[in-house]
């Protein structure tokens, strides 16, 4: 599932192909996704990622507003199925969506701002921290995955830092002492950066050191991993050295 890394990866991609070109055409395939009928003639001024969000800017001042969902991407040579696509005299943007939870609109810069307005901190952006974490009660994990906390990270993400920083995903948040909440911050930098490294393979090529391997032994104690749910999702980790 597209979390910070997938979602940037694929808006830095778009800026490439799309930044600053003249919408020509914009094919819907999909009737769910109700786009206007005016956005021909558009120039794409910027695009930008807030979150899990990408905002593909207009001239006009209005938004594409892009949630992957579950299983959103952009393709540039046509795949078998596509929702949407988005055409400029360079070539062509198909959303591609196989389970259909991914979002796509246009609303005003307004519109947009409440929406992002909900959202947490961005974790790479300068003077990030976990303060937030002290506020809550909940287990780490879940408390990571709250999108009005920190803004990007998802199940894998927080699986794969909190296994990096020794901390068990069950542990209330607010528990954290100062070296793990350390330790974490600088996890969750670790596993977010590594990931956009990989850019537009990152599908095919991306390893977990937890997620994922539930019964496999951990890579640092060889105690078998387990899976748990917590908060409704499956979370992976090492009960050996993840205290
Ligand atoms: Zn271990």
């Amino acid at each position: 599932m597209p979390e910070l890394p997938e979602v940037e990866i694929c808006a830095r991609q778009l800026s490439s192909r799309l930044g600053g070109k003249l919408i020509r055409q914009v094919e819907v395939r999909d009737r769910k996704l109700r786009l206007p009928s005016d956005l021909m003639g558009r120039k794409v001024t910027e695009i930008c990622r807030r979150g899990k969000f990408i905002s593909l800017r207009l001239d006009d001042g209005r938004r594409i507003l892009i949630h992957l969902g579950m299983t959103g991407w952009f393709e540039f040579t046509p795949p078998p199925r596509y929702r949407l696509a988005i055409s400029t005299d360079d070539g062509t943007a198909y959303f591609e969506d196989p389970r259909l939870f991914g979002e796509v609109r246009v609303v005003s810069a307004k519109q947009e701002e409440t929406i992002l307005a909900k959202l947490g901190p961005e974790p790479l952006s300068p003077g990030f921290d976990l303060a937030c974490l002290q506020h809550t009660r909940r287990p780490v994990k879940v408390a990571l995955l709250d999108q009005r906390l920190i803004a990007g990270i998802g199940n894998m993400y927080a699986v794969e830092a909190l296994w990096h920083a020794h901390i068990n995903p069950k542990r209330p948040a607010n528990r954290l002492n100062e070296d793990e909440l350390r330790r974490l911050k600088r996890s969750i930098l670790r596993v977010l950066q590594k990931a956009i490294a990989y850019g537009p393979e990152i599908y095919e090529v991306q390893t977990f050191k937890v997620y994922d391997r539930k019964g496999k032994p951990c890579y640092r104690c060889r105690t078998p991993i387990q899976r748990i749910v917590l908060g409704g999702r499956g979370t992976y980790f090492c009960p050996g050295c993840q205290r």
